[in-house]
């Protein structure tokens, strides 16, 4: 079959990680739907460069996935959905008796919720043409835990737990899900959590990376956001046709200490 004509819906596909397994999805030839809570003209601007690159269509569709019915309404209005990548997701870091109960909300919601409701709507889609693939971005720590990430953690870990029912659930259908557990990787994202972990541990930023984020991943460097676009290409070819229900780490060996 390969992805070559496919359409892929990658939320939260406007920075880093997202952006990243679009631009690789598109590489490949896939019709690409990019995604974040914005609706601005870089949003379009960036769907439109991406369309020229490859010569495949390109759209933005403005969702924000914290909102259920945003998240079920972004597969609708796609028109398709042969590959679902859900990686929308944001982080806050605190102890847990301080960690505020509206992060709490918004962290399950956009990092594990957003999942449920995108995959309910696409899989009667992908069920009609026989095939789908279905690409769940977790996180060393939904394998693992560290302080201060409680929401966090436990989102990633029920989307670990989501991915395996998926699997189960669509089994022998042509259809596959997994998750990718990226430790880390460079990006807006983990530069937002830099000062709030140089103020919780009192260090500086080189400290930090060294100390707090790569002391965990023994290659002691970032993933990068292309092998995060290689790795849900591979997962979304033929050769992956029988990998489903389980979980790729791409952590420098964070997981095998
Ligand atoms: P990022 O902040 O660079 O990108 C997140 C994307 O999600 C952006 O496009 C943003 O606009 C979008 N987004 C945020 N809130 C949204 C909402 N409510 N609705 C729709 N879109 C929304 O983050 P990233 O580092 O690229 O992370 C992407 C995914 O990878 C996340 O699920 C994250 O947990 C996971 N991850 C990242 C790392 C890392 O080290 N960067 C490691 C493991 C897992």
């Amino acid at each position: 079959m390969g992805i070559a004509g496919k359409t892929a819906i990658v939320t939260g596909s406007t920075s880093g990680i997202g952006l990243g397994i679009a631009e690789a999805l598109a590489a490949a030839g896939a019709h690409v739907v990019l995604n974040s809570f914005t609706d601005t003209p870089q949003d379009h601007a960036l769907a439109a460069a991406m369309a020229g690159r490859h010569a495949v269509r390109v759209r933005y569709i403005r969702a924000d996935m914290s909102r259920g019915d945003d998240c079920r309404a972004l597969v609708e209005q796609a028109g398709a959905c042969d590959i679902l990548v859900n990686n929308a997701g944001i982080q806050h870091v605190a102890p847990i008796p301080g960690f505020p109960a509206a992060k709490w909300d918004a962290i399950l919601a956009i990092n594990l919720t957003s999942a449920f409701h995108t995959t309910a709507m696409a899989l009667p889609v992908m069920r009609k043409s026989g095939w789908g693939r279905i690409v769940n971005i977790a996180s060393a720590h939904g394998l693992t835990a560290s302080p201060f990430k409680s929401a966090y953690v436990a989102a990633k870990h029920g989307l670990v737990g989501l991915t395996k029912v998926t699997a189960l659930e669509t089994a022998g259908e042509g259809i596959t899900c997994n998750a990718v557990c990226p430790g880390y990787v460079l990006t807006p994202l983990v530069e937002a959590q830099i000062p709030e972990q140089m103020a919780l541990h009192g260090m500086d930023r080189e400290t930090v990376l060294r100390e707090v984020m790569l002391q965990r991943q023994p290659s002691r460097q970032f993933a990068t956001t292309e092998q995060l676009g290689g790795t849900v290409t591979f997962l979304c070819s033929d050769s992956a046709a029988q990998i489903t229900g389980t979980t790729i780490s791409i952590d420098g060996g964070w997981t095998a200490l």
